[in-house]
């Protein structure tokens, strides 16, 4: 995209490593893109409630300038004018090209983030594991095996989804995020639950902390006082929004050497690489990240939600698993977007996602089957739409649990209503049954 070196305005480094571009750069994006007025207002109101974030390789080289607004990079890392409720929107623009007060603007994003379910799945309350009676921010445990590390450093990321769930993660609210920079604690919390195999480090994105600071973290987990630990995973966009972090960073070499000595100490290492479109591994620096972190020892296993003007048609899903298997990944999950953020703007219904899923997977080979989904992360854990039946003369939906808060649930099928506008669990009614299997299990958790 040679005429975008005109379109990316002076931009900012980021610890020397790439060139982020933010809010203030927003208008002369939007501008240059060919957006009219009221749209870049719009877009504008937009982002002051959700985080915009970009970087000069997303700009350069994954956008089709010539496609907008229909490129799918584009729309995923740029807000849109109408993701947000007109009247939210309307005011919000209204205050802005009226000069208003900063401080009032503030009041108005906040109070629209308040209506978006900023934590979802009762994650704050739900999943805070607690040592000897001490809670533990920036530690998450839903899953017997599995405990999510939020290092503080980690809570950015390369470029912003529009879609992201983490959203709250980014903005400026400090009691909606969850961080910590006490590795001692988890060591402490993991030395007390042999039952926990795996650390799934997140964000953010992990991977936009320097190999120094991700050794902090990491080393301490390879103590031999910790052999339950089978696998260090790092859930990270970072293939798709900055592949130079393999690379031609600075630090490229060292990250993978310590992904090595993950190995040699006899832990699997693993990037849970989200990927939301083929276009991301296009590039030839998406490949060669690839190949490097593969060289490495490391496992790389794929996860996206299924997005809607994203990437929601089989075509896309196909291309992408195929793609990584040809270029040596796993595909792990298809998830259903959360319930949270401008869910209304980019959800697809279960029917519908049912349907993609199925007729990607029906057209791939065995090895891009390992992919699951599509997957909803809800309160009582992963639930898989597993298809639309008709059982007794009932059109149903056959769901089942990947993943539960109750492990005696997982992998056995139950049923719910067919509702063709259903987009989330929540919209669910259970079919042959007064309630679903985990709803007591739920209930007594709250309680
Ligand atoms: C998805 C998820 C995990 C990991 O689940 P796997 O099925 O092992 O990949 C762990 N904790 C939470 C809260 C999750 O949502
Ligand atoms: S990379 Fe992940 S955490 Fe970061 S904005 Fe995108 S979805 Fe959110």
């Amino acid at each position: 995209m040679t005429d975008m070196q005109q379109v990316v305005p002076a931009a900012q480094e980021t610890a020397g490593r790439f060139r982020a571009f933010g809010a203030r750069h927003l208008e002369e994006l939007l501008n240059r893109a060919g957006l009219s007025e009221s749209e870049r207002l719009a877009v504008r109101a937009v982002a002051t409630v959700l985080p915009f974030r970009t970087n000069s390789y997303v700009l350069d080289e994954l956008i089709d300038w010539s496609a907008i607004p229909d490129d799918p990079i584009y729309r995923l890392v740029f807000p849109q004018p109408d993701m947000l409720p007109h009247q939210d929107v309307e005011r919000i623009g209204a205050l802005i090209s009226s000069d208003a007060p900063k401080s009032e603007i503030k009041a108005a994003a906040h109070e629209v983030r308040m209506r978006l379910n900023p934590h979802p799945a009762g994650q704050m309350v739900l999943n805070a594991p607690d040592l000897d009676g001490t809670k533990l921010p920036g530690l998450q445990h839903k899953y017997d095996e599995t405990v999510l590390f939020f290092p503080k450093q980690g809570q950015t990321c390369h470029a912003y989804c529009t879609y992201c769930f983490r959203w709250a993660q980014f903005v400026d609210e400090p009691e909606l995020k969850m961080a910590t920079d006490h590795i001692d604690t988890l060591v402490a919390y993991l030395h007390q639950h042999p039952e926990i195999t795996s650390v799934l480090i997140t964000g953010g994105d992990p991977m936009i902390m320097n190999s120094t600071v991700l050794r902090r973290y990491i080393e301490p987990l390879l103590d031999p006082s910790l052999d339950h630990v089978e696998s260090i995973r790092i859930g990270t966009k970072s293939l798709g929004y900055w592949p130079q972090r393999f690379v031609t960073d600075n630090d490229a070499d060292d990250t993978l050497r310590l992904f090595e000595e993950v190995q040699e100490k006899g832990r699997s290492l693993a990037l849970m690489a989200h990927y939301s479109h083929p276009n991301e591994m296009a590039t030839p620096i998406a490949e060669q990240a690839i190949k490097r972190v593969r060289d490495s020892g490391a496992i790389i296993r794929t996860q996206a939600p299924l997005i809607r003007t994203v990437n929601d048609d089989a075509a896309t899903w196909q291309q992408m698993w195929r793609k990584q298997v040809r270029l040596g990944m796993v595909p792990y999950y298809m998830f259903v977007e959360r319930d949270t953020g401008p869910q209304e703007y980019f959800a697809v219904p279960l029917a519908r996602a049912q349907e993609i899923f199925r007729d990607a997977y029906a057209h791939v080979g065995g090895l891009c089957r390992s992919v699951r989904g599509p997957s909803m992360s809800a309160t009582p854990g992963k639930v898989c739409v597993d298809g639309v039946a008709e059982v007794a003369g009932e059109k149903v939906f056959v769901l089942r649990m990947l993943q539960a808060r109750d492990p005696s649930l997982v992998g056995k099928p139950f049923f719910a209503r067919y509702d063709e506008k259903a987009v989330w669990l929540t919209d669910l009614q259970p079919a042959f049954a007064d309630r679903f299997p985990f709803e007591p299990a739920t209930a007594e958790l709250v309680a």
